[in-house]
């Protein structure tokens, strides 16, 4: 670390100045029992299989131990909730243990729930099993689609029981406590600038900026203005690309508050997020955000772009021109067109650029919208759409249409006009039906980590079941390829899970 540290070494609920982070010592665990490793991660950090079985690694990683020569400690940031300025957040909950370098790689390896930190202001730092579960498989999920984000080490139990308000009944109940070894190369975010920018103490904005150049932008070279003009341009570009991502794949983030943008463009914090089932630009899985719905599905991009705002004002006084930082925001706002239209040709298998691909997705949406139709469904059938099949459209992705047997005269007729324009749009591609499916595949995911699927790993795991847990991980470490032993997971939300959305806390 060369960044100032809070000079206080205990974890004591405060206001931290001048300080990028604080000390801190990990909650011990009663019982601590590792429920789930991601071999894939522990491979990336030079952890290897017999270490994983060890006890140290137990230990480490359930906060039992600090090992030798570390310091841990948590992160001072601020942030914009809901569209407003919330002052002090910081990691509430976070603990980093360590950061670690292999393959020439650098990684920051923390432990999420374990314990109270400077920042954990009326809550207690710690985690229910239920929201790990989601964050461990979500990030790991998020990984092998090909999205940017944090990874996870391991889902450990912590022996404790921690009490929560149950979302669904609003009763408070004791659940167990559990903790999620998160690595990123770093957890750096918006917030982590606008902090000091709020308290005017630009000494320490300069050089925790510095910093994030250095180590993870030294591309851009030394500190100057056009080199942080040039950081926020490829902050903003990478943002862009993350929420691209998420479109593609139908994520919704659910709480894009600045605290939890990651300043590399990796999706970070995984709370109330849902995965759309019926494509929907106005779902948003966050039940308390159910009124505004800001953070709805197709105010992703939009919202990315005000949060790139407030990175933006928070950088100024070290740039002192807005025309640059405008520029970037303008900048943005073409790309994000461009983005999404190359990202919904990928999706539709088209090649080649048209000028009317704008209006065949757009019209293609408007279908999408007039009854309930499984996004992901819709999509990885699509590919099994041939030249000439103009009038077998709809009999195609039928299974995606939530009740197939009752499809309006006019919806099914707006289907027939949308593929009979498809099939005349294939006729410019010169990619057989086969290879233009294979490129299909590989951008549509068959299997996605369904709200209702990670809620009956969840279910199992109250009950002492972690073996769902690894079902789960098997099948969505591969989410493209076909795997007829999970066939079952191919499928539309039941019934029963309608409205129903796992919670964050
Ligand atoms: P989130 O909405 O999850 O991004 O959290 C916003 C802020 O609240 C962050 O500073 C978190 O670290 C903090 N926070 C969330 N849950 C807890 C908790 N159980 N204990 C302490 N801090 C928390
Ligand atoms: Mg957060
Ligand atoms: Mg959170």
């Amino acid at each position: 670390q060369n960044l100032p540290a809070d000079p206080i070494l205990e974890n004591s609920r405060r206001q931290v100045k001048s300080a990028c982070f604080s000390y801190v010592i990990p909650k011990s665990p009663s019982q601590p029992e590792i429920l789930h490793v991601s071999r894939d991660m522990a491979k990336t950090l030079g952890i290897t299989e017999a270490d994983i079985s060890t006890k140290a690694f137990l230990n480490v990683f359930s906060g039992q131990q600090v090992l030798e020569n570390t310091r841990p400690y948590a992160m001072c940031y601020g942030g914009h909730q809901f569209g407003n300025w919330a002052g002090q957040l910081g990691d509430g909950r976070a603990i980093n243990l360590f950061e670690v370098e292999h393959d020439n790689k650098h990684w920051a390896v923390q432990l999420k729930g374990a314990g109270e930190t400077p920042y954990s202001r009326t809550a207690d730092g710690l985690a229910v099993l239920r929201s790990s579960i989601r964050e461990y498989l979500c990030s790991e999920v998020m990984f092998y689609l090909g999205v940017p984000t944090t990874r996870a080490l391991s889902l450990a139990l912590t022996g404790d029981d921690v009490l929560r308000d149950m979302m669904y009944d609003g009763n408070a109940a004791y659940e167990k406590g559990a903790i999620v070894t998160r690595v990123a190369p770093s957890f750096i975010r918006f917030g982590s600038f606008e902090i000091f920018a709020a308290r005017q103490d630009h000494k320490t904005l300069k050089t925790l900026v510095d910093y994030t150049i250095k180590h993870h932008f030294p591309h851009l070279g030394l500190p100057s203005k056009a080199t942080y003009i040039q950081f926020f341009a490829e902050v903003s570009q990478r943002t862009l690309e993350m929420i691209i991502h998420w479109q593609r794949v139908g994520f919704v983030h659910g709480v894009m508050n600045t605290d939890n943008m990651s300043i590399l463009g990796l999706t970070i914090d995984y709370g109330p997020y849902g995965w759309l089932e019926g494509f929907d630009f106005g779902w948003t899985p966050n039940t308390t955000d159910n009124q505004h719905k800001r953070y709805r599905y197709g105010n992703q991009p939009n919202i990315g772009l005000w949060n790139l705002y407030q990175l933006a004002n928070a950088l100024y006084p070290l740039i002192e021109d807005t025309e640059p930082l405008e520029d970037i925001l303008e900048t943005y706002k073409g790309d994000f067109e461009k983005k999404s239209l190359e990202m919904m040709r990928s999706k539709l298998g088209l090649a080649q650029n048209d000028d009317q691909d704008s209006m065949l997705i757009q019209d293609l949406e408007d279908a999408l919208l007039l009854t309930e139709t499984d996004m992901t469904l819709f999509f990885r059938n699509l590919s099994n759409f041939k030249k000439g099949d103009g009038a077998k459209g709809l009999d195609i992705v039928k299974d995606a249409f939530y009740i197939p047997n009752d499809i309006a005269d006019n919806v099914a007729q707006q289907w027939r006009d949308w593929f009979k324009a498809y099939d005349s749009r294939l006729e410019n591609e010169l990619l057989s039906d086969e290879k233009r499916k294979v490129n299909m595949n590989a951008t549509n995911p068959k299997y996605v980590l369904r709200n209702y699927m990670a809620q009956l790993a969840i279910d199992d795991a109250n009950k002492g079941d972690y073996k769902r847990i690894d079902e789960l991980f098997q099948l969505l470490k591969q989410p493209y390829a076909e795997q007829p032993e999970y066939e079952k997971w191919f499928a539309k939300r039941p019934d029963w899970a309608k409205h129903k959305v796992g919670c964050s806390m």
